[in-house]
């Protein structure tokens, strides 16, 4: 992580640059609403200026001109880099995506631009005061989440704000305010308009943050969430056992479960905590009770097309639908030979999944048995116990004259369970064993 007192001081060194240049130069949106707010972990420091990117260009030594057509530079300060946009007003915005193109302004123009007041403030760190064009304090001391300008203007320059409006909302725990709000329900259904890129990106920061299980809620209230993630608006209603789910349905289960989320999760943790029963709506059948037969294989799968229609990394949408598909796994834990339980404690997304088994279980009936006896197993094991290196190889079953075929791995697998099981404890014994396992 940044030193923020070292980033305060380069970003505070650009500021006086611009100035003595002959600009005009603010910290602009999350920092100073973070600063405002008196939030113990600020936002990046964003700058904005007057300059124009030519100008930028002349009074700083290392540039990079990431989005310069739209007046966005990276300006390099101290090692650390940091965005300097100049002043902008975005004009010929008609698609709901982006704009055309950008003309310059001035700073309280700039901040018009803005999608929420909290976010359009500017902070002068030479006079340390805050320039607030948008009331920007005001939605700060009502704790709301309220649009610049027109509402139903700026949601429909833009749909992409309506996920912003949510996910801000639900990292303060502040309330959308009124007609904001009523602007996102009337354009929910125009959320697709906006790049699944984008779409996940925004999620993947609700997810990850605090609360995400106000974030389901309001997604909900908002009517966005049955537009993007179908699959999850689905759980709403799907009625469960009572004496395994006393907490209620499957949407009420998922957002308990999100609930109970560890600080800083990992982003394969907190999507397969909110995909985990998404299979339950499509298995649901009743014979002695209501069943959810496989529901954890078909989730694994629609997991994977959620996630592929979000565009997420590949190495991402594997673990999910990993962890997905054996979230019921840990009912057996304690019945397992011990080569099936190393080999289950030995998958790259083992300590993930225990934590989701974990939130699974106490969102529900409560029993943390197998959630204990998984993590003692974890901590009493090394690391070469659960999974050693192989005393036996292919190239020891040529040597004892076999022809390398399919066979080899059926033979090798079998030699590996009794290391596992610790019936075999050095390399001779294991050859042993493979002598025997042959002659026979
Ligand atoms: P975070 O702490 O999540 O980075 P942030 O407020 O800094 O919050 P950014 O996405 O980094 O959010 O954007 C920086 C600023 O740019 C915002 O504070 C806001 O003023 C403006 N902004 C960003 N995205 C939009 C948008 N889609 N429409 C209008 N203004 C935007
Ligand atoms: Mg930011």
């Amino acid at each position: 992580m940044q030193d923020k007192q070292g980033q305060y001081n380069s970003a505070a060194r650009i500021v006086k640059i611009l100035r003595n240049g002959g600009f005009e130069a603010f910290f602009a949106g999350g920092w100073v609403r973070d600063r405002v707010m008196g939030a113990p972990s600020p936002s990046d420091i964003d700058i904005a200026t007057s300059a124009a990117p030519d100008d930028i260009r002349r009074l700083f030594g290392r540039t990079v001109g990431v989005g310069e057509q739209f007046g966005v530079m990276i300006v390099l300060e101290g090692g650390i880099p940091f965005e300097v946009a100049t002043f902008r007003a975005d004009v010929g915005i008609g698609d709901g995506r982006h704009p055309e193109s950008v003309v310059y302004t001035d700073a309280e123009n700039d901040a018009l631009r803005r999608d929420f007041t909290i976010n359009g403030m500017f902070y002068d760190p030479v006079t340390d005061e805050v320039i607030d064009y948008v009331g920007g304090r005001d939605g700060i001391n009502a704790r709301i989440i309220k649009a610049i300008g027109d509402p139903e203007q700026r949601v429909r320059e833009d749909y992409l704000r309506m996920l912003r409006a949510v996910r801000f909302a639900v990292r303060f725990n502040f309330s959308i305010e009124e007609r904001t709000l009523n602007a996102i329900r009337e354009n929910a259904h125009r959320i697709n308009a906006i790049s699944p890129e984008r779409v996940y990106a925004e999620m993947c920061k609700m997810l990850v943050g605090p609360n995400p299980h106000t974030g389901m809620e309001l997604l909900r209230d908002t009517d966005l969430l049955k537009h993007i993630l179908p699959e999850a608006e689905n759980l709403c209603g799907v009625e469960q056992p009572a004496q395994f789910h006393p907490e209620g349905d499957v949407f009420v289960h998922t957002v308990k479960a999100l609930s109970l989320m560890p600080e800083n999760p990992s982003l394969p943790l907190a999507w397969a905590t909110l995909l985990h029963d998404i299979g339950k709506p499509a298995t649901k059948t009743f014979t002695d009770r209501i069943r959810f037969n496989n529901h954890n294989v078909v989730g694994a799968k629609m997991s994977v097309n959620v996630l592929k229609r979000l565009r997420a990394p590949n190495a991402l949408t594997d673990a999910v639908a990993a962890m997905v598909e054996n979230h019921m796994n840990f009912i057996n834990v304690s019945k397992m030979r011990l080569s099936t339980l190393k080999k289950f404690l030995s998958r790259e997304t083992i300590r993930d999944e225990l934590e989701l088994h974990r939130m699974d279980c106490s969102a529900s009936h409560g029993d943390l048995e197998n959630y204990r006896f998984v993590k003692e197993k974890l901590s009493g094991f090394k690391a070469e116990q659960i999974k050693p290196k192989p005393f036996v190889t292919g190239r020891d079953l040529i040597e004892l004259g076999l022809t390398p075929g399919p066979i080899f791995g059926r033979i090798l697998d079998a030699v590996y369970d009794l290391q596992l099981e610790e019936k075999v404890a050095s390399r001779e014994e294991a050859l042993a064993a493979l002598r025997g396992m042959i002659d026979r």
